[in-house]
């Protein structure tokens, strides 16, 4: 029988076979040549103390002992092209894996997806960052893949169902991912390799007999009483159908739109807003592994940093260690700033959204806009950075202590961000509340990571995409809407979901809701 074992070690080892096998060796006292095989099972770091340590739980394999690799395979996927149809608005992770999942439950998929394939979509991203052009229909939130193609690709959840979140995991395995992400504990992928995986995942959509259609923007519902009949795309063209999962991600303003102005309910959602701030990585990687140079077995090192700063909490978002910060707006008119990172984690600067909560009294300015406040309230902060460096895709930027001493800074570091920068006072972007709060934040968070408040980092403003500012209710036990049977509003858009793994949860358990009523059967 195989041994599981729990064993901290140096990071040479962890990273080292043979160095690993002769630990394992001598802690169970047999021969190292009678050591077939360790399988990692698990691995985590340690920086708690001086010397950082990992985390390992791991197989060993002795001897005459069946090596076997977890197997994962592809799910028994169903012959579609003439089974009952169901729509899914929006190809992110909610569109793609509840479209999948319809599949599996023996249900056709029409995928409606506003932007291009992920190929096109790279002309788009590039007319961005060169050339400050932005396609409001591809853009780094819209297009195959959704927002989450061009990220840093974080696998990890705080949902507390191991089972969900380990199928979601072993399905992008099975998808071309790497192993490790199975055994990391907070395991992610990279942007350059997620797009194979999306265009991976379009292919079995269609191969199947789903459809995946491109270019295609969802404009309008077509609601007969209380009951969804279909979706008209900007084309004129109507695709019929009784279900529709919606899931466009939080920066679909227009459906928010659409269904405002439709009367069908939606509610003001609270959100999270702030900054991007930049560090050099091996600041990052002093500060958190407490030595001068990070070595060659250590990743570069993540952050994660929360504070209650006049009763509001301040905190870390989507940090990205050695990564790049991107251009994520959605429209013309507007800056937003968001992170990604290679699957190396190899650029030199480590960038994370630093954000603060917002409550809905926040949103009282624009209560005019009725459950749209809160859109409202980040558009405006959007299109006010925009106005603040110059009306491109340059953003607004200070150095930290220049931002906590009301000053602007002289000259700015070399910044990841490609459009660039212009040296600005971020407090002329920001309600002032919301600056207060920051400018002593950033002096707390210094307290707690010597060496992170410092003029080395530099802000950009905004970081305003973090979650929905809007929620679609429905119904906890159908998932449909609470007025509109057939529509599942779905994933992060939905406010039922804020990353990748959620989000591909929420579709899953949409689909299966859908094949439900399809079927006229209950689990
Ligand atoms: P989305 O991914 O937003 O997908 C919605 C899709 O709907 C889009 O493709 C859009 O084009 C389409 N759509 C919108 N309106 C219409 C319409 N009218 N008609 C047709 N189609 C429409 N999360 C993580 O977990 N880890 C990370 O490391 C991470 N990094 C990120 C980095 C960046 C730069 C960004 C922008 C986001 C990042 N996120 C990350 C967040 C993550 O991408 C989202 O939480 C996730 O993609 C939400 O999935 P979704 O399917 O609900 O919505």
């Amino acid at each position: 029988m195989p041994q599981e074992i729990q064993l901290q070690v140096l990071p040479e080892i962890a990273a080292t076979n043979h160095l690993l096998v002769d630990y394992v060796a001598k802690l169970t006292h047999t021969p190292s040549n009678e050591i077939q095989h360790v399988t990692i099972l698990k691995r985590s770091i340690d920086a708690r103390q001086k010397q950082v340590k990992i985390n390992l739980k791991v197989q060993v394999f002795f001897q005459g002992e069946d090596v076997h690799h977890r197997p994962v395979s592809f799910p028994d996927y169903k012959n579609v092209r003439n089974a009952p149809v169901a729509i899914v608005v929006g190809a992110g992770p909610a569109g793609y894996f509840a479209a999948l999942q319809l599949i599996e439950l023996g249900v056709k998929p029409i995928v409606v997806e506003r932007g291009k394939d992920v190929r096109g979509r790279r002309r788009d991203l590039k007319a961005i960052n060169v050339d400050h052009i932005v396609n409001p229909d591809s853009n780094y939130c819209f297009g195959e893949g959704g927002a989450g193609t061009y990220s840093d690709g974080k696998l990890y959840t705080r949902s507390k169902k191991r089972g969900d979140v380990n199928r979601i995991l072993e399905l992008l395995v099975a998808f071309g991912a790497s192993q490790d992400i199975l055994v990391e504990a907070h395991p992610h992928i990279g942007t350059n390799k997620l797009p194979k995986i999306m265009e991976d995942m379009r292919h079995k959509i269609t191969e199947f007999g789903g459809e995946v259609l491109f270019d295609k923007r969802v404009v309008d519902f077509d609601v007969k009483g209380n009951e969804i009949k279909g979706a008209v795309l900007h084309t004129g063209e109507t695709i019929e159908a009784n279900q529709v999962i919606l899931a466009t991600g939080h920066s679909a303003r227009d459906i928010f739109e659409l269904l405002d102005r439709k009367n069908i309910f939606i509610e003001a959602k609270p959100f999270a807003l702030g900054v991007r701030a930049e560090h050099p990585q091996s600041l990052i990687d002093s500060i958190q592994y407490s030595c001068d140079f990070r070595g060659d077995f250590l990743p570069p090192a993540p952050y994660s940093i929360v504070k209650q700063v006049n009763g509001r909490g301040m905190y870390s978002f989507c940090m990205c260690p050695g990564g790049v910060i991107a251009p994520c707006a959605t429209d013309v008119e507007e800056v937003v700033t968001n992170g990604w990172s290679p699957s190396k984690r190899d650029q030199a600067t480590a960038n994370s959204g630093i954000v603060v909560e917002l409550k809905l009294e926040d949103f009282k300015p624009y209560e005019k806009h009725g459950a749209l406040a809160g859109m409202y309230f980040q558009k405006e902060i959007e299109n006010t950075a925009w106005k603040v460096a110059g009306k491109t895709q340059e953003v607004p930027a200070q150095r930290m202590v220049d931002f906590s001493n009301k000053k602007v800074s002289e000259s700015l570091p070399k910044t990841s961000y490609v459009p660039g920068v212009v040296s600005s006072e971020l407090g002329d972007v920001f309600p002032s509340f919301l600056t207060g709060i920051m400018r002593q934040g950033f002096q707390e968070f210094g307290k707690s990571m010597k060496g992170y408040f410092t003029n080395d980092a530099i802000l950009h403003a905004p970081e305003s995409r973090t979650s929905s500012p809007v929620r679609i209710p429905r119904n906890d036990d159908t998932l449909e809407h609470l007025q509109i049977k057939g529509l599942y509003p779905c994933g992060e858009g939905a406010g039922y979901a804020g990353g990748i793994i959620s989000a591909a949860i929420d579709g899953e358990k949409c689909a299966i809701k859908c094949a439900e009523q399809i079927f006229g059967y209950r689990n």
